[in-house]
């Protein structure tokens, strides 16, 4: 295929969640997080790798991405680990899809809702131990809630968590102090959720002593941790492109919105056919770069919402149709490319765009995922 495209390469996923397994205790669950379209990657096929690997629970932001891996088939427990909104509990007891409470008013209603299909809705109650999101701050709270939860015919307390901060290691250990001393306090009144989890993948990295019954791991599976690991992660995506025309420029001739470029010598300027409105981020504008066979290649000039421009004067015999990496494994990489937009790898995956397919390589096997066809 040319053109503009996310290759994801499930062998790649694989081998991040097997080193994974093998450094997580075996009584330890992974969740495996598929938000955001899975990172950018495909919320189905990188779900149904999982499911396949073994994965014991699915983690998403919304309903609605619970609901569409139940559409695919996908039959793993999901935790909904954002807000649900009472009009979709229907959504969450249909489809068996586990949600995530921190406000007793919610856990009735829920329990109402479920109670009509004669159903027991799983619910995991979120903790804030200082992160200041989501979740009960008070642990009195919290437990005066459990107390009355647990007299729920129709919802159980399945799971409790709690989110890190990660500022230092100070500070998630006063987290982890909080927590634990809401475990205990719980222990003490002899109520048992099965399921307690606190790690991402930098936690579960980090702090091993502190998986307790579950980690949830998203950026490491995709083939990203900003702290070292033991083994070697792959990344999973590349996005790449191919050369739409080439020209030649005189000294002085302007480039794009504004000639923000304008060359200062005899140039050849290869045209993209990728911009903003594919993930590519607009601050690489005269500031990021491309690699075409081997060799890097500037993009100057406004970067546009569908196409951008490199000087390709350096690199001789170039043709139109000739592969471009935006990112890959080798150059640039994901974390180049984060740098110079000034931002992180996760909001470049996850704004890679439904318009740009997908090429899902396992093994032999390559399906191509065009979303614009479900329009
Ligand atoms: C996104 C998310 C994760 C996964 O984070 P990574 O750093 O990508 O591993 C874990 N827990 C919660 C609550 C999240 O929102």
């Amino acid at each position: 295929m040319r053109g503009t495209r996310a290759e994801v390469d499930l062998s790649a996923l694989s081998h991040n969640y097997q080193s994974m397994r093998a450094m997580v205790p075996e009584n330890v669950k992974i969740a495996g997080i598929v938000k955001a379209n899975a990172y950018g990657h495909d919320l189905v096929s990188i779900a149904k790798k999982l499911e396949q690997l073994g994965v014991d629970y699915l983690g998403v932001a919304n309903i609605f991405e619970a609901k569409s891996l139940r559409n695919h088939g996908i039959e793993c427990p999901i935790l909904v680990m954002g807000k649900t909104f009472e009009e979709d509990y229907d959504l969450a007891v249909k489809h068996d899809i586990t949600l995530t409470i921190f406000d007793l008013e919610d856990a009735r209603k829920l329990n109402l809702n479920a109670s009509y299909d004669n159903k027991v809705a799983k619910i995991h109650l979120k903790f804030d131990s200082g992160f200041n999101r989501l979740g009960y701050k008070e642990i009195h709270k919290l437990i005066s809630d459990v107390l009355e939860i647990k007299n729920y015919e129709f919802v159980e307390i399945e799971g409790l968590f709690t989110h890190l901060a990660l500022k230092n290691v100070e500070a998630d250990e006063e987290q982890f102090d909080k927590f634990d001393e809401l475990l205990k306090k719980l222990k003490e009144l002899q109520v048992n959720i099965p399921i307690k989890h606190a790690c991402d993948s930098i936690g579960a990295v980090a702090y091993p002593s502190k998986h307790y019954n579950m980690v949830r791991l998203g950026a490491i599976l995709y083939g990203y941790c900003s702290r070292k690991t033991a083994f070697e992660l792959k990344p999973v995506m590349s996005f790449k492109t191919n050369i739409s025309q080439i020209k030649y420029l005189e000294i002085g001739e302007g480039v794009g919105y504004d000639y923000l470029f304008v060359a200062k010598r005899k140039t050849t300027l290869a045209v993209l056919p990728v911009g903003y409105a594919d993930g590519l981020p607009r601050n690489l504008s005269n500031a990021g770069f491309v690699v075409i066979n081997g060799q890097k290649a500037p993009i100057i000039g406004l970067l546009c919402m569908d196409q951008c421009m490199v000087d390709v004067t350096e690199l001789p015999s170039l043709s139109v149709g000739d592969e471009v990496i935006l990112f890959d494994e080798h150059a640039p990489t994901l974390s180049e490319v984060a740098k110079i937009a000034q931002t992180n790898r996760n909001e470049l995956l996850a704004r890679i765009a439904i318009r740009v397919p997908r090429l899902i390589l396992d093994e032999e096997n390559i399906t191509r995922i065009d979303y614009m066809d479900r329009f």
